[in-house]
């Protein structure tokens, strides 16, 4: 459930009104729902009822925006953080340290050394050379990392490749076999420990089972890890619970995630860690848009918006489907191929899309962008970057200004020897 619907036959979030962002911000602008985030923190938590020890840290790569951040740690959430511009997002939003993981195949030395500096809850590494790597800057700070091995568990999440994580030739994560052998290696460090596991088997999950299977295995992991006489005091179970995008989708919800968890780990005794991220951002946001013309084609007309690929990649880069409505709906319809500016064919957001019917200046939203959206946006075409809104109740604020191109060109320069 989120909080855009019509009201008296205009598009709202929440309480306000659509066109009065359009006009005030101007567009293309994402708008957030605080109370729909709120919620979808809440549900979550709520389907974890079962699992008596735990830590919620939303994944900050999904929408990064400092204004969401902060509702979320008004909620009690710790974030997961995959670089540290990440990190200091979370802690600017008054997230604790120690409510903090960092997951992430290429750390650097540099940012280990400032997540170190900052006293963070738990590095996620993901191979022996980065935990070796830890374990010597740690010893030069004279501080203990505290951090648990991402196991790639081989299963087949059955979600888009690009989104895909935990098969066995993907980057991430050690084969399960490996990770007695760099328990033991690390063991012998005092600067680090480790003391426990992690998976993330991909995004966008609409079914359990693969889940189920990696947490099973994970399961038969610690035990074996206890028995070589490792303490495992943490299982850190990633994120990748999937987002109806479209009518009639129903990935598991978060009570059915919940039961599952609770079921497969009762026995487990340590304090359960979880990184969600599209499904407490993804409904909690829509892009909304300005038709800037209507063109004739040669099957369907195309319908010209002001955003773009730059804007909202996911269409483009996976072939992701965004429900595209109205804001002022007039009942009538229309089968259109919803464009962005760009000059790429990739800069498509659907072909042959049945839709309201739109003219020039209207205004339309995609649905479902709060999550992997403004996070994705580029400058590409010098188009400059997207604003955020975050509206509450009545109230709205511009969360993140609109980056114009001119302020890119501005940090840039030709050489003297060129001029
Ligand atoms: C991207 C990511 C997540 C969040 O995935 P969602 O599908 O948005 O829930 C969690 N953990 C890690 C390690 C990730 O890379």
């Amino acid at each position: 459930m989120d909080h855009f619907a019509l009201k008296d036959g205009v598009m709202h979030a929440e309480d306000v009104p659509l066109p009065r962002i359009a006009e005030e911000v101007g567009t293309p602008v994402y708008v957030y729902s605080r109370a729909t985030l709120e919620r979808h923190a809440q549900v979550f938590r709520d389907g974890l009822a079962g699992v008596p020890d735990k830590l919620i840290a939303f994944a900050v790569k999904s929408n990064p925006n400092l204004a969401v951040l902060k509702v979320l740690q008004r909620q009690g959430y710790g974030a997961d953080v995959v670089s540290v511009g990440e990190m200091r997002r979370a802690l600017a939003a008054g997230m604790a340290p120690d409510k903090i993981v960092f997951s992430g195949v290429g750390k650097t030395r540099r940012e280990i050394a400032e997540a170190l500096e900052a006293g963070i809850g738990q590095f996620n590494i993901e191979s022996e050379e980065e935990g070796l790597e830890l374990a010597e800057l740690a010893a030069e700070m004279g501080v203990t990392a505290q951090c648990a091995l991402r196991i790639n568990p081989d299963v087949d999440a059955g979600t888009h490749d690009k989104i895909s994580t935990g098969k066995a030739d993907n980057k991430f994560g050690v084969p399960i076999d490996q990770a007695g052998q760099i328990f033991g290696l690390l063991a012998s460090k005092p600067s680090v420990n480790l003391r426990g596991v992690a998976v993330h088997i991909g995004s966008q999950l609409g079914d359990l089972a693969p889940l189920e299977r990696a947490f099973t295995k994970l399961g038969g992991l610690v035990t074996s890890l206890r028995g070589a006489g490792h303490a495992i005091t943490h299982v850190d179970l990633g994120g990748g619970l999937g987002v109806p995008y479209k009518a009639g989708e129903h990935p598991p919800s978060p009570s059915e995630y919940g039961e599952m968890v609770a079921r497969v780990t009762k026995d487990w005794g340590v304090t359960l860690i979880f990184e969600p991220g599209r499904v407490i951002a993804g409904n909690a946001g829509v892009l909304l848009t300005r038709v800037v013309r209507i063109k004739r084609g040669l099957n369907n007309p195309f319908v010209i918006v002001d955003a773009a690929m730059n804007d909202l990649a996911r269409p483009a880069l996976y072939g992701a489907y965004h429900d595209f409505v109205a804001v002022g709906p007039n009942g009538a319809k229309m089968t259109a191929n919803i464009v962005g500016p760009i000059c790429e064919t990739g800069d498509t957001f659907a072909m042959g899309r049945d839709c309201d019917r739109l003219e020039s200046g209207d205004l339309a939203v995609f649905r479902t962008a709060g999550a992997y959206g403004a996070t994705m946006a580029s400058s590409y075409n010098s188009r400059g970057f997207v604003a955020e809104v975050l509206v509450d109740g009545d109230k709205f604020a511009v969360v993140a200004d609109r980056i114009e191109a001119g302020a890119i060109m501005d940090a840039e320069r030709v050489p003297e020897w060129l001029a």
